[in-house]
């Protein structure tokens, strides 16, 4: 395949996520039909749409857990179906993921959980402990870095997954219906933690079929129906901020 250009069919040039004519087919059916976007560096864009619109397929096949079945995906500049398997965690470390279901692990403690990716990344154990407890401190959870996820609320099991998220300072952040299962103030401190990073720097995008998380939100409001986006909403506000140096 053919590098792709540096302006794409939208014209867009510095888009951290480029999406070219992406359609994903589970069987017969398309969970995305041909979608094209480009999201700049710093962008808050939230993808809705009712229940089975494709919300999560999208973010899923933004850090490759699912395959595009057509079309073509970039992420900062790296065509993600043309990454070697064994290379793709040069592009999700740069990523931070938040599920519906927090999916923390239950025999981990809070800070193990929290912990993970740096472990992952290599990082010596003095920086480990260091930077978890200013993550844990600031989702208000310092108490809990001894804690089994079970003995948790729902809402402070999310800010965990935040934390977790965000520990090793992703230029990305997908968050997949990161409220769902939580209470209104719940979900709140989970929206802040997760846009507090936007206001770092962070291209975050969040899959949702709740308003209320977006209303009066300076964001892109992506709406999509049957796999396809029928409608963008751009609040005028909405700045594109630099690539961050980090
Ligand atoms: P949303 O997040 O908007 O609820 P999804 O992306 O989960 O939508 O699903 C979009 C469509 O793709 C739905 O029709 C769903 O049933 C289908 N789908 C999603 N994942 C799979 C899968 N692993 N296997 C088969 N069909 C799937």
């Amino acid at each position: 395949m053919e590098p792709i250009p540096a302006s794409g069919p939208e014209g867009a040039t510095g888009a951290i996520i480029r999406l070219f004519a992406v359609t994903k087919a589970y069987g017969k059916e398309n969970a995305l039909s041909g979608i094209s976007l480009s999201i700049l560096p710093g962008e808050l864009v939230f993808f809705t749409g009712p229940s089975g619109a494709g919300k999560s397929t999208l973010l899923r096949l933004l850090y490759r857990a699912e395959e595009a079945s057509s079309g073509q995906i970039l992420v900062m500049n790296r065509n993600i179906s043309r990454v070697p398997r064994n290379r793709l965690w040069e592009i999700r470390r740069r990523i931070g993921v938040v599920f519906q279901d927090f999916s923390l692990i239950p025999t981990r403690t809070v800070f193990d959980n929290v912990a993970l990716p740096l472990f992952a990344a290599g990082r010596d154990r003095e920086f480990i402990r260091k930077k978890v407890s200013v993550l844990l401190r600031n989702a208000g959870l310092e108490k809990r870095a001894k804690s089994y996820p079970q003995s948790l609320s729902g809402g402070e099991q999310q800010r965990v997954a935040v934390a977790r998220a965000i520990c090793t300072d992703p230029d990305i952040i997908l968050a997949d219906e990161p409220t769902a299962s939580l209470d209104p103030e719940a979900a709140g401190q989970v929206m802040e933690a997760i846009l507090s990073q936007h206001r770092k720097g962070a291209t975050v995008l969040i899959a949702t079929h709740d308003r209320r998380l977006y209303e009066g939100l300076d964001a892109r409001v992506e709406h999509l129906t049957r796999g396809s986006i029928q409608e963008t909403e751009q609040n005028p506000s909405q700045e594109a901020r630099p690539f961050p140096d980090r």
